[in-house]
C-alpha cells in the first residue's frame, strides 16, 4: 500500500472482488479512501492504482502504467518521442517528432504510422518547405485553398502584391502566370527594370524591379493614379524571368546594405504604387543606374 497516496479504508474484502480482479489481470493490494475504492495492481506490469469498484465489477480496468508503455512502444515504431496525454482530448497525445517540432497527434494515428499504413509529415516542417519554394519564385505563401482544394494554395506575388489560387505543383515547376502582373514563367525572356515616381507628396523615389513587360506593368499595374508622373528610367534584357528575378533580388540585397536607410517608409507610397517589395529615394537613382549598367555589361558577356 505505501506504493498509493491513498488512505486506507477499513472493510472486507469480498470473493467476488477478487475473482472480477483476476479474470481481469490485476490483484486486489487493499480498500482505499472509501468503500468505492479500491487498489489494484497489474499482473502484467506491477504498477498499483486506484480504481472504483464499480468500474472493477462492471468494465475492464485499464493499467495507466501499460497504456503508458504502448503508447510510448507505438512512438517509437513511428519515429516520434511520446511526450504527454492532451488533456483537452482523450484520443489524442503530443509527440515530439525527428526534427524537434513538438507534433498533436490521434493514438490511432500515430499506430497507422508505425505500422506503415501512412506516412508522418510534420506540419512546421512542410510549411517551411512550401513557404521556400513559393519564395524561389518570388511569391509568398498566403493560405490554404479557399475553396478547400488540397493541391491549391493562395499565393501573393512579391513584386506586384497580387494573390493567386495556384497548384502546388506548378509553384514547383514555375509553369504559372501572374494574374496581376502578367509576368509569365521563368523560362520567358524577362528585363529588369528601373521606375521613377513622383509622389503626391511631391518626392521622388525609384523602383527596381523584373516584368516581362515593363511598359504594361507601369502603366495597367504599377499606378493606382493614372496622373501619377512616373517614367521607365532603365531596362535591362534578361535570357530569363528566372536570372531576371535572381537579378533583381541581389541588387535589393546589396542596396539594403549598402544604403539602409534608402528604403522609403512604406507609407509614404502605399495607396499610390502597387507593389509590396522596396521603393527608394530617388537620391539613390544614379546608384541604381550605375547597378543596371553593370548588369547589362555582365549579361552581355555572359
Ligand atoms: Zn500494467
Ligand atoms: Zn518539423
Ligand atoms: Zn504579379
Amino acid at each position: 500500500m505505501d506504493t498509493l497516496p491513498h488512505p486506507v479504508f477499513p472493510g472486507a474484502i469480498l470473493p467476488k472482488w477478487v475473482a472480477a480482479a483476476e479474470a481481469k489481470g490485476f490483484d486486489i493490494v487493499g480498500r482505499i479512501i472509501d468503500r468505492l475504492h479500491l487498489a489494484l495492481r497489474c499482473r502484467l506490469c506491477g504498477a498499483t492504482q486506484k480504481v472504483r469498484l464499480f468500474t472493477l465489477m462492471s468494465a475492464q480496468p485499464l493499467c495507466q502504467s501499460c497504456l503508458l508503455a504502448e503508447w510510448r512502444k507505438d512512438a517509437e515504431a513511428a519515429g516520434l518521442t511520446f511526450l504527454r496525454r492532451d488533456p483537452a482530448h482523450r484520443h489524442y497525445a503530443f509527440y515530439l517528432a525527428p526534427c524537434g517540432h513538438e507534433v498533436r497527434r490521434q493514438f490511432e494515428l500515430v499506430r497507422r504510422i508505425g505500422a506503415g499504413v501512412t506516412g508522418f509529415r510534420c506540419e512546421t516542417c512542410h510549411a517551411a518547405t512550401e513557404t521556400g519554394e513559393a519564395q524561389t519564385r518570388g511569391w509568398c505563401l498566403t493560405s490554404a485553398d479557399p475553396e478547400g482544394n488540397p493541391n491549391y494554395r493562395v499565393y501573393t506575388h512579391s513584386d506586384c502584391g497580387h494573390d493567386q489560387r495556384i497548384v502546388r505543383a506548378n509553384m514547383q515547376s514555375g509553369r504559372f502566370s501572374c494574374g496581376g502582373c502578367g509576368e509569365d514563367w521563368p523560362g520567358a525572356a524577362s528585363y529588369v527594370y528601373a521606375m521613377g515616381f513622383t509622389l503626391a507628396s511631391g518626392r521622388e523615389v525609384v523602383k527596381l524591379g523584373f516584368s516581362r513587360d515593363p511598359d504594361s506593368r507601369l502603366t495597367y499595374q504599377l499606378r493606382r493614379d493614372s496622373e501619377m508622373p512616373c517614367q521607365i528610367l532603365r531596362v535591362v534584357p534578361m535570357a530569363t524571368g528566372h536570372t531576371a528575378l535572381c537579378a533583381e533580388k541581389a541588387m535589393h540585397k546589396w542596396l539594403r546594405q549598402a544604403h539602409p536607410d534608402a528604403a522609403v517608409d512604406p507609407h509614404a507610397w502605399r495607396g499610390q504604387i502597387r507593389v509590396k517589395t522596396e521603393i527608394y529615394d530617388g537620391s539613390l537613382t544614379p546608384v541604381i543606374l550605375g547597378l543596371l549598367d553593370d548588369l547589362e555589361a555582365s549579361a552581355t558577356v555572359a
